[in-house]
């Protein structure tokens, strides 16, 4: 495992996929997700010019802020989080990326010390196994977010099928793009909806062409 060379590899195809979609001068943030390492191989990863970390799960997040806290770091919580695992994490995550449910939310509220930028997770592929909001809940569940003015809403998260083809994730994204930029249209307080995550090691290139502003890349940097 060459880190250096996964980095530069996965920042050439960043900048190539910018470059195709046009948007070379948009700020495109990369998440390494570092759950397939240790906190050591991190460390490695980070020296080579990492800023952001995503963790999918809450021990594995807490063990690599601990070893690497003094870094300078962003810290990226991107699995779903249970209820009562909240209070153990939230005040050391900087974005928190799949809220799926208004009761999480009102727990991230009661928890939280300052503001905790949030993604509400979007299940647009409808697949039974994804967490997150199906686009039909979405109305409902914001009138009841905006009573909790912790919880800043950045933008929307989604992950698409496993073996989804170019064509289904080129509809599943622009379809997340698309509700992205309505929900920002319509300036709720503590909801900016200016981001979106989304986008993966295999699938990265399509969600860059959709507008995503923040890609999640695991597999890529470790193999
Ligand atoms: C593991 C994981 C990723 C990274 O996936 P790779 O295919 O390894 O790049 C991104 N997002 C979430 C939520 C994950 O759990």
């Amino acid at each position: 495992m060459n880190l250096q060379q996964n980095k530069d590899a996965v920042f050439a195809a960043l900048e190539q996929a910018k470059k195709n979609a046009h948007r070379s001068q948009d700020l495109v943030n990369v998440i390494a997700v570092t759950k397939y390492v240790d906190s050591s191989i991190t460390k490695d990863l980070v020296a080579t010019g990492i800023q952001h970390i995503g963790e999918n799960r809450v021990d594995k997040f807490l063990e690599k802020y601990q070893a690497l806290s003094d870094q300078g770091l962003t810290w990226h919580l991107i699995g779903s989080l249970q209820r009562r695992k909240v209070k153990d994490v939230i005040n050391y995550v900087d974005y928190f990326h799949a809220l799926d449910s208004v009761k999480l939310a009102q727990e991230i509220q009661k928890r939280a010390d300052k503001t905790v930028r949030c993604f509400l997770q979007v299940n647009i592929s409808k697949e039974e196994s994804k967490h997150g909001f199906l686009v039909d809940e979405l109305d409902e569940a914001l009138e009841q977010l905006s009573l909790l003015d912790k919880v800043e809403v950045v933008g929307l998260m989604t992950m698409a099928p496993f073996e989804a083809s170019h064509a289904e994730l080129m509809a599943i994204f622009s379809e997340a793009k698309a509700i992205q930029e309505q929900l920002q249209a319509r300036k709720l307080p503590h909801m900016p909806f200016t981001e979106l995550s989304m986008g993966m090691s295999g699938d990265f290139a399509e969600a860059i062409s959709c507008g995503a502003t923040f890609i999640r890349i695991g597999t890529a940097f470790f193999k």
